[in-house]
């Protein structure tokens, strides 16, 4: 994909997922590889709803801001996942209520944050990591991506909001909103008898879509 479609489609999706309430004020920042190995990034302190595609920060292959306004201050974490996981071609943080709402309960699993409900939450996400609460910007935020060695295309911030990975600002996108779905089910269901996925059935998605799943 040509940069200025590139552009265009982080600015597209952006507002899409703001307009639909899946993040809020200047909350949620969003990056996607170029096809010479850099990066495109959501300015700091910007919304989603107004992302401008001639000002989004542009970093060069070798890690250095080139152009553009500013970078959001969660670009630790967002660099982590590209250093980690070869695959990812793009990286999206929202604030999405149910999520965050999820990340507080105290009997949710650190170690697969999101109960398995639909198969699509297994096929896009695998096993998503609750990850500590962090001061926003928090540097170590990016070391605690690093910590899980690439096996996580998908980690939640407690009290904060979840981090997806993808191989395209398109399968990023989707899989946090198949997240933020798969979260609002959860509460939904919260108290009521329920047929979740059995083990079989998450067996048998895991290895039909070849989804990392047990490490
Ligand atoms: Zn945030």
């Amino acid at each position: 994909m040509s940069e200025t479609a590139l552009r265009e489609e982080i600015c597209r999706l952006s507002a899409s997922l703001f307009e639909r309430g899946l993040t809020h004020g200047a909350t949620g920042n969003i990056s996607a590889r170029t096809e010479d190995g850099g990066l495109l990034v959501s300015p700091t302190g910007t919304s989603f709803g107004r992302l401008d595609p001639a000002r989004l920060s542009r970093f060069n292959a070798a890690g250095h801001h080139v152009d553009g306004d500013a970078p959001t201050k969660e670009m630790p974490l967002h660099s982590a996942f590209y250093e980690t996981r070869s695959t990812a071609g793009a990286v999206v943080h929202l604030h999405s209520c149910h999520s965050v709402a999820l990340s507080m309960l105290d009997d949710t699993d650190p170690d697969n944050f999101l109960p398995a409900l639909t198969p699509y939450a297994v096929m896009q996400l695998g096993k998503i990591q609750l990850l500590p609460f962090f001061v926003p910007g928090d540097p170590a935020m990016g070391a605690a991506v690093r910590g899980l060695a690439g096996k996580r295309a998908a980690v939640m911030l407690a009290n904060h909001g979840p981090v997806v990975s993808g191989k395209s600002v398109e399968a990023a996108c989707n899989a946090i909103e198949e997240l933020e779905a798969t979260a609002k089910l959860a509460l939904m269901l919260r108290g009521l008898p329920h047929q979740g996925l059995t083990p079989d059935h998450i067996t048998e998605v895991v290895r039909k879509f070849d989804i990392q799943w047990d490490d």
